[in-house]
C-alpha cells in the first residue's frame, strides 16, 4: 500500500503556508462556522494552527469549550494507566523503558499481579483503565495482554479496558478484540518521515509505514473503535497536528470511522532519555491551541489528557475541550502496589489523586464521568460517530455521568467529595431536558442508594 496517500508531506506543508497571513476577519468567520459541531476542512484548520493574535486565541478557546459542551455536556470521563510491562526491544530516544538503557528496573507483570494493580485501582474508584506495555515479543506478546485483560474482566470491577500497545497482524488484533477491549491506542508519535526515522532508530517500532497501517489491520479484524496521536515535541507541532487531521480524515473517508479518541501527549523528562530536551518545544499556550484546533475541527472526537501536564495546565485545558483525563497515574509496572521511580516509563507532572481531581472537576463545574456504556451497548465505530455527529450523545452522556459518579460518591469518595459531588448531581438533574431519561434516572438513582450498581443508559 502506498502509505503517501495516507499522510502527504507536501500537502501538509502546503495547507500550512496556506493558513499564513489569513486576515482576522476570515479567521473568526471560520471559528464561528466551527459552532455548528460539523467540523471543519484541513485547510480550515491550518488556519487556526497559524493563530497568533491574542483576540483570536481567546475566540478559538471560547468556541471549543462551547463545543465540547454542545457535543458532550458537561462530563469529564475519568481513566487509570495500568503498565503491564516495561521490557522493550525498540530504542525510541525519548521513552524510559527504550532498551538502551541498562539502569531501568524491568518487570512484566504476571496475571495476578496485573489482577491485584486493577484491584488497587477499582478500590480508587476506577472503571475505566487503560493497558500499556512496552514491545518485546517474548514478554508483551498478544497472549500476555489478552490474559491480563480476560483476567481483569472476571476479578475486578473494571467494566472497560482500553489497550495501548505496538502495531499488530490481523490475527493477533482478533483476538484482542476477542477479549472485549474497547478502544486500540496507537501513536503515530511524529507524522514526520525524517523525524521518525530519527527518533526510532532500532527495532520493529523503525518502521514508520508498519505503524502508520496498524488501525487498517485493526479495521479488519472488527476493531472499529481506535485512538491516536503525536508525542508532542518531537517534531513541529503544526506540522503533526494537522497530518494527525489528515489521518483521520483519511479513516472516515476510507473506512467510514474515524478515531473515537485523539491523545495529546507532550514529551516528559525521563530515566536515561537520548533527548535531553523537546527538539521542538511546545509551549503551554500552544498546548491550549491545539486542544481547541482538535475540538473545532473533529468535534465528535475525545481528547485525552494525561498526567504529564501540571495540574494548573490540567485545570485549563479542562475548559477547552479536553473530554477523558487520566488521575492518580503511575507509569510503571506495579506502580499502584509500590511506586518504583527507577521502573516508570517517564515523569507524570499532576499527581493529585483521584479524589482529589473529582473535586477540582467538580469546583469548575464539569460533571465526573465514570461512564463505560457506549460499547457495552454497542455505540462503538460507525453508530458512536452518527449519534456523536447529531450532538445526541450527551443525552447519554449526563445521565451516565450522574449515575456512575454517584456509585462512586457512595463507595469510595472523601467527605468533602461527597458534598461537593452531591450538590454538583442535584444541578445536573436539572439540566437533562427529556422528562422520560429524567425520570429513569432519578428512579435509578435511588436503586444505587439502595445498592444496586452498573445501570446506564
Ligand atoms: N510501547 C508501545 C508503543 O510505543 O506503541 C506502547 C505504548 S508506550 C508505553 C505509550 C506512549 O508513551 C508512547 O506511544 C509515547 O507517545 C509515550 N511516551 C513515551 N515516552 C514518553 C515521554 N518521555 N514523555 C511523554 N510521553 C512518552
Ligand atoms: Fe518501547 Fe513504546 Fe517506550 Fe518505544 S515508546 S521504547 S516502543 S515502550
Amino acid at each position: 500500500m502506498d502509505t503517501k496517500k495516507i499522510i502527504n508531506e507536501e500537502e501538509i506543508y502546503r495547507l500550512l503556508e496556506g493558513g499564513n497571513g489569513v486576515s482576522k476577519e476570515e479567521t473568526l468567520e471560520i471559528i464561528e462556522k466551527a459552532r455548528d459541531c460539523y467540523g471543519l476542512t484541513l485547510e480550515e484548520a491550518a488556519i487556526l494552527l497559524q493563530i497568533e493574535d491574542e483576540d483570536l486565541l481567546e475566540a478559538l478557546f471560547h468556541a471549543a469549550r462551547d463545543v465540547k459542551i454542545k457535543i458532550y455536556g458537561k462530563r469529564i470521563v475519568v481513566f487509570a494507566p495500568l503498565y503491564t510491562s516495561n521490557e522493550c526491544t525498540n530504542n525510541c530516544l525519548y521513552c524510559g523503558f527504550r532498551v538502551a538503557n541498562k539502569n531501568l528496573h524491568r518487570k512484566t507483570l504476571n496475571v495476578e499481579e496485573i489482577v491485584h494493580e486493577a484491584q488497587i485501582i477499582e478500590k480508587q474508584g476506577h472503571k475505566r483503565v487503560l493497558l500499556v506495555c512496552g514491545e518485546d515479543n517474548s514478554k508483551t506478546h498478544i497472549d500476555h495482554i489478552i490474559n491480563g485483560v480476560k483476567a481483569i474482566y472476571e476479578r475486578a470491577d473494571i467494566r472497560r479496558i482500553n489497550v495501548n500497545a505496538a502495531p499488530m497482524e490481523v490475527n493477533d488484533f482478533k483476538k484482542l478484540k476477542a477479549s472485549g477491549i474497547g478502544t486500540y491506542q496507537i501513536f503515530q508519535e511524529t507524522y514526520h518521515r525524517d523525524t521518525y526515522k530519527k527518533m526510532h532508530p532500532s527495532g520493529s517500532k523503525s518502521d514508520y509505514d508498519y505503524r502508520l497501517t496498524a488501525l487498517q489491520r485493526a479495521l479488519e479484524a472488527g476493531i472499529d473503535d481506535f485512538g491516536i496521536g503525536v508525542l508532542l515535541g518531537l517534531y513541529d507541532y503544526k506540522f503533526d497536528v494537522l497530518a494527525t487531521l489528515m489521518h483521520s480524515q483519511y479513516m472516515e473517508e476510507n473506512y467510514s470511522v474515524g478515531p473515537h479518541t485523539i491523545s495529546i501527549p507532550r514529551l516528559r523528562p525521563a530515566n536515561d532519555s537520548a533527548l535531553e530536551a523537546a527538539p521542538y518545544p511546545v509551549s503551554d499556550k500552544d498546548l491550549k491551541k491545539i486542544v481547541a484546533v482538535y475540538r473545532l475541527t473533529v468535534p465528535y472526537t475525545g481528547i485525552i489528557l494525561s498526567t504529564r501536564e501540571a495540574a494548573f495546565l490540567r485545570d485549563e485545558l479542562l475548559n477547552l475541550g479536553v473530554s477523558q483525563i487520566s488521575a492518580g497515574s503511575k507509569t510503571s509496572p506495579g506502580g499502584y502496589q509500590q511506586d518504583d521511580g527507577e521502573a516508570t516509563q517517564f515523569q507524570t507532572s499532576d499527581e493529585r489523586s483521584l479524589d482529589e481531581m473529582l473535586q477540582v472537576i467538580c469546583r469548575q463545574g464539569h460533571l465526573p464521568s465514570f461512564c463505560t456504556a457506549c460499547y457495552r451497548a454497542n455505540r462503538t465505530g460507525e453508530a458512536f460517530m452518527e449519534l456523536a455527529k447529531d450532538a445526541h450523545i450527551h443525552e447519554f452522556c449526563q445521565p451516565n455521568a450522574i449515575l456512575t459518579f454517584k456509585e462512586n460518591l457512595i463507595d469510595c469518595a472523601s467527605d468533602e467529595t461527597k458534598k461537593q459531588g452531591e450538590a454538583l448531581i442535584r444541578k445536573a438533574l436539572e439540566e437533562i431536558q427529556n422528562p422520560k431519561i429524567k425520570s429513569i434516572t432519578l428512579q435509578r438513582l435511588k436503586e444505587i442508594q439502595k445498592g444496586k450498581r452498573d445501570l446506564y443508559f
